[in-house]
This record gives C-alpha cells, structure tokens and sequence, in this order.
C-alpha cells in the first residue's frame, strides 16, 4: 500500500512558484524531472498528491505570499503532501513548520534531491487520495491514459539558469543566505539545456541566475564569462530573442556590451540595479560603487547601445535615509537614462547588516518616498514609449487579456494589440500608435 507514491506513474503533482526568475527556472528543472520520471504534472490550482511550493524569502510581503501559498494549497488537495523549497524555507524552516498540513520542508541545498526525500516521505503516510487509485498489489494506476503532462507549457520565454548564489552581502539583502557562495554552471549543461528548451518550443531565452555577472567557468585554459555564455547561445538554431537578467554594475565588462550590440538576437534591454543614487546610502548598503561609478557604467552601456531599454531597482527608507538623501536619488536617478524602474520598500530581513541598524526611517516617509519616485518610474516610461511611437518593432506575443494580445519588444516596451488571430508565443511587427489612458502600455497595430 505504501508504495503508492513510491510509484510515480500514478503521482499527481503540482507546483506554485514564487519568487525571481531563477526560481522559475529551478522550478521548470523539477517539472521537467518529475515528468521524466513518469509523475502526472498538473497545473497549480487542480487537485493533486504532492503539491510542492517553490518559495522567496526576498521581503517580507515574499514571506506572507509563501505561507498564503501554502495554506492554499492544502485548501486545494486536503489529502496531499505538501512540499515546501526554495529560499524561505532554506532560511525559516521553524515558521514554516508550524503551518499546519507541511509535510517536507527543504532548503536550496536539499531542492534537488527531492526525489530520495518524497520516497522516504512516502513510507510514513500516503494519502488515501493515492491509495484508493492505486492497485494494491502492484502500484499501477488504474487508468488506460498513462502517464499526461500539462502545465509549465504556458510562458512564451523560458528561464536558463547559469549560475546561483552570492558573496557581496549588501547589507539588506537575505540572498546571500538562501542561496550560498557563487557558482557557475559548466558550458555544456547551459548548452545541452538551451537545446532542451528550444526542442520544447521555447524562442525565447532569459538568461538567469543570483549574480549573473559574476558568471566564470574555467576549462583548461580558456574562462568563459556572461557574454561568451550569450554569444554561444545566439548560435543555437531555434533561438530568436535572448534576454539578459538582472546584472550587477560592478561586475559588467566591456566585452558584454560589444556582444550585445553585435547581436541580432540579443535584447537591446538590461537591467542594472542601483539601489541608492546617495553615496552615503550605497555605502551604508554596502554596495560595491559609487554613484560616479555607476554613473560610468551607464555611460558606457549607452555608448555601445544608444536606444536601448534600462531599468533599475531603488530602494527606498532604508535605515539613516534623510529626506537630503532621498532628494539626492531622486535627481540622480532622474538625470539617468532609465526607461522604467523597480521601486521597493526598505524592509528588515532577520541575520542582516541593516536589520541591526538604527535610525529606521518612519512606514508613512518610506510610502511617501516610494511614490515619488514611482510617480517618476511612470514618466520615464511613458517618455520611453512616446519616443518610440510611429515606430514599427518586432513584438513576442505572450498574453491575452480580454480582446488584446500583449507581447514584448526587444527593448522592453509591453505592447497590447487588438486581435484575435494573434497567438501566445508568436511573433508579429507591430506599429507602435499611443498608450493606453488606463493600463499605461503601449498600444498598436499590426
Ligand atoms: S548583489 Fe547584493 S542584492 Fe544582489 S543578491 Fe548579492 S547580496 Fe543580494
């Protein structure tokens, strides 16, 4: 009887993820093995055996998602075991394990052997779920269907994992905890799974990771960094778009800029993170530059790349941030060519340099400081898109909502068409004609 779940070819599962693009790309990893292995994958959200719950732990509205989520789920499959990983729960398995209804937890370093724990699980309860559609003797499902996937097929762009982890230990950030020291993949794997997607329909690639740009793998005599990864994969027929994510402005050479601009493929868009335009702030952070530092990165990127897309994360309220020092990122980040930007909330994270620190700045001042510079988030965007509007761009189509189809361009503008013949996954050129008065996006035509 307790071979039931030991036996995956009559196992449903599901998983919900929460979190970066990473997670996403971890969690299509074990999608991915637990198809393999013959498990029925099933979209979150139906009724399942094993429900697994891919966790961030990034801020603490992450943390509260993370067990909403897991409550959820056990609402959703009463009988089934629930599997927690990821980052919230390689960092606070105590507070996991007091929700009621968790069967396993495991952290970053245990995500991948979860196999071995589920069997091990396994000999302790099955759930009658299983049971009733198990034989008995033998463990086989009784269905003549055999083994279905469904699920994980729905994005446009696929996330490639190159590396995790992190050493720079900002003084806000939790990651270096969660994820550990920095690796990075060998070349082959990246390639062998770069194959695997496109094989799977994927034409679009994200390139993720931690810290991507600290991306080094060493073959004999030869080191391959970030750009050397991206001018390999634009060799690989089936690939259309590649996509850069978030990348460190310490660790950016040169050479990634050339590559960038010497490709057809890969998105004129990065993403470099700021933080903080105060040196006072960056070096309270612990960020690893100045704002003039910084400031050189850009330049350099804009020089190699005029037109492309750049966005940012700031920061704001972080502990000792003066109303002066807000007014300094402010300007700095308005004089930036930035064409979108991420704004979050300062909050404390358990084990960090800042959550020791005094001076927190009052909830209501940080609100306030994140809407401003929301507010200016907004304008540079619609600045960005005015700039592009007449305009006819290559649009990868990855969304309905109601009659518009809504898709990226290379450089990052959310475009929404009127159509119905438009299909998630495709690529159309589009005329960009105006924005949206309510959703703020780029309207067009084809
Ligand atoms: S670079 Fe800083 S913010 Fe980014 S993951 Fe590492 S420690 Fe966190």
């Amino acid at each position: 009887m307790y071979l039931c779940i030991l036996s995956p070819t009559m196992t449903s599962v599901s998983l919900k993820t929460i979190g970066c693009k990473l997670n996403q790309s971890e969690s299509d990893t074990l999608m991915s093995q637990f198809r393999d292995k013959g498990f029925l994958v099933k979209p979150y959200g139906e009724e399942v055996d094993v429900t697994i719950i891919n966790t961030c732990t990034v801020t603490h509205a992450a943390d509260s998602d993370c067990r909403n989520f897991i409550r959820q789920a056990k609402r959703i499959s009463p009988k089934a075991k629930i599997v927690v990983v990821g980052c919230y729960a390689e960092v606070s398995e105590k507070e996991i394990a007091a929700i009621p209804g968790v069967d396993l937890i495991l952290g970053n370093k245990d995500k991948f052997k979860l196999f071995e724990k589920l069997e091990s699980l396994s000999v302790v309860r099955c759930p009658l779920s299983v049971k009733k559609d198990c034989d008995s003797q033998n463990g086989n499902r009784k269905t003549k269907n055999g083994p279905r996937t469904t699920g994980h097929e729905h994005r446009t762009r696929a996330f490639l994992k190159i590396q995790d982890g992190c050493n720079f230990f900002c003084a806000y950030c939790i990651v270096p905890f969660a994820r550990g020291n920095p690796t990075s993949l060998p070349v082959k794997n990246i390639i062998e799974e770069a194959h695997k997607l496109v094989n799977r329909g994927f034409q679009e690639i994200v390139v993720t990771g931690v810290n991507i740009g600290l991306y080094q793998y060493t073959s004999g005599e030869k080191t391959v960094y970030l750009e050397d990864i991206l001018a390999q994969l634009e060799r690989i027929n089936g690939i259309i778009r590649i996509r850069t994510g978030s990348v460190e402005p310490n660790t950016i050479r040169d050479e990634l800029f050339q590559v960038m601009r010497d490709s057809h493929i890969i998105c004129p868009h990065m993403h470099i993170p700021l933080q903080s335009g105060n040196d006072k702030t960056l070096k309270a952070m612990k960020r690893r530059y100045t704002c003039a530092e910084y400031q050189e990165v850009i330049n350099r990127y804009t020089s190699f790349l005029p037109d492309a897309a750049l966005g940012t994360d700031i920061i704001v309220g972080f502990p000792g941030e003066t109303a002066d020092d807000f007014e300094t990122t402010k300007t700095f980040v308005n004089n930036l060519p930035y064409t979108y930007f991420h704004v979050f909330s300062y909050s404390d994270r358990t084990g960090t340099v800042a959550s020791q620190a005094p001076d927190k700045v009052a909830p209501p001042i940080t609100k306030e400081r994140s809407q401003i510079l929301r507010q200016l988030g907004e304008k540079k965007k619609e600045d960005y898109i005015k700039s592009y509007l007449g305009k006819t761009l290559p649009v990868h189509f990855d969304n309905r909502k109601n009659n518009l189809m809504l898709g990226y361009t290379p450089n990052f503008i959310r475009v929404g068409v009127e159509s119905e013949k438009i299909k998630r996954g495709e690529f159309f050129n589009v005329v960009l004609k105006g924005i949206d008065s309510k959703t703020r996006i780029c309207t067009g035509s084809l």
